[in-house]
């Protein structure tokens, strides 16, 4: 029996606790950890709710500090026109934005992804491997339409590299203005020491003594024709690189009537001497522009209008007025431009006829193009072989 007794008690006990305690636990269960209340069962509980409020309150706000900051930093990062790319030491991609993307032709790239693999090039290996190591690194990536350059940047933390900062900007622009520049200071040279050289040359002859006396003027002709077309180029050079600069002009309201009536009197020698008669049709033509910039453009036109005429042949001025704006085209008979080269002649130094018999110096079209480009107007062409080329320059109404 006081066995008996003593396990009824135990059961009894044990029961009794677990109830006991479950009625202890329940209201502490019951306290809502991700918004702990202000009833509490206990009191002896408030401290540590009170500590759990205020933890709460702190992880909310900087969960919130955390999400701004993250959004900040992608809004910039995607309205970036540069390439961005952050990585960590075993070349994943910890960050990346839209342009670069755009600028290294790549896919989104998937997580654990490495960098690597969003482009091959080896000028994009290397500076990653350079940064990862710890040094700068600049390499232009050329393609056949675009070029970009990709600068790398090691991130350094207690002396030891933890990954890299790439950027990529887009150059194609730059590295195509520094071609033209080349090939122009390349074609400037070239220009300029053929009529040097002819110069020197008979130059030389004469100061040798070696031209009889009643050809010495046709020697002093060639020079001083050489010399001319000398003055003509760098003249010309002078009026592109004053385009290219953009220097800040006068402008002014040009009647196109009264300057194309004046550069049709100056040219009338030309115009005799090749046998081509010139005519002007429109009234008064009033435009917004740079009266020195106008006079070029319509110079160029007329004389190359005479240049590329034939004997017999005819240039017309005319000026009109259409719901678009001014127009002023010159209208020759002559030779005609090939219709693959219509874009061509408008570039610096491009001749139809290669060989130099003309005299020309190749930038008439260019100053032309730049001029025109300066007064805000526009060039079209239209030629036919052996039939002849019309030039229309167009002052929209705005401008
Ligand atoms: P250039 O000093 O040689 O005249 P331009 O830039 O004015 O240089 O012209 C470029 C080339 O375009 C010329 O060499 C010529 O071959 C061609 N060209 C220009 N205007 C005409 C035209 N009205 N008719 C035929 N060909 C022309």
């Amino acid at each position: 029996p006081v066995a008996l007794v003593m396990v009824l008690a135990f059961c009894l006990a044990l029961w009794l606790a677990g109830r006991l305690a479950r009625q202890l636990v329940e209201p502490i269960n019951a306290v809502d950890l991700n918004d702990p209340g202000d009833e509490i069962d206990y009191e002896e509980l408030a401290p540590l709710v009170g500590k759990l409020r205020s933890q709460k309150r702190q992880i909310s706000r900087q969960m919130e500090d955390l999400r701004r900051g993250r959004e900040e930093f992608a809004a910039i990062t995607e309205n970036m026109s540069e390439g961005l790319l952050i990585i960590d030491r075993e070349t994943r991609v910890l960050s990346h934005n839209a342009a670069a993307l755009r600028l290294l032709d790549a896919q989104t790239p998937v997580e654990e992804d490495s960098v690597l693999a969003l482009n091959r090039e080896p000028g994009f290996r290397r500076c990653v491997e350079e940064a990862l190591a710890g040094r700068r690194r600049e390499e232009l990536l050329e393609r056949e339409d675009t070029c970009c350059r990709v600068l790398a940047n090691p991130v350094e933390q207690d002396g030891t590299v933890n990954g890299a900062v790439l950027i990529v900007l887009d150059v194609t622009e730059k590295e195509r203005r520094e071609a033209l520049r080349r090939e122009f200071t390349a074609n400037v040279s070239h220009e300029l020491k053929t009529p040097l050289t002819a110069i020197l040359g008979t130059a030389e002859i004469l100061e040798n003594g070696m031209v009889k006396i009643e050809d010495i003027p046709r020697f002093a002709g060639n020079i001083h024709r050489e010399a001319q077309r000398l003055i003509g180029l760098v003249n010309d050079i002078i009026k592109l690189s004053r385009l290219d600069e953009g220097a800040a002009a006068q402008w002014e309201t040009v009647d196109l009537r009264a300057t194309a009536e004046e550069i049709l009197r100056q040219l009338a020698p030309a115009a005799e001497k090749k046998q081509v008669t010139m005519t002007l049709e429109g009234g008064p033509t009033p435009v917004r522009g740079v009266p020195q910039i106008v006079e070029e453009i319509l110079y160029n036109l007329c004389d190359n209008a005479i240049a590329y005429n034939k004997p017999g042949g005819s240039v017309r001025v005319t000026l009109s007025s259409t719901a678009e704006g001014r127009r002023l085209t010159v209208a020759d008979t002559g030779i005609g431009i090939p219709p693959e080269l219509q874009e061509r002649v408008f570039e610096r130094f491009y001749r139809v006829d290669k060989s130099h018999s003309g005299g020309g110096t190749g930038l008439g079209l260019s100053i032309v193009k730049h001029g025109a480009a300066y007064l805000g107007a526009r060039v079209e062409l239209e030629s036919e072989l052996e039939k002849g080329s019309t030039f229309t320059l167009i002052f929209p109404r705005s401008a």
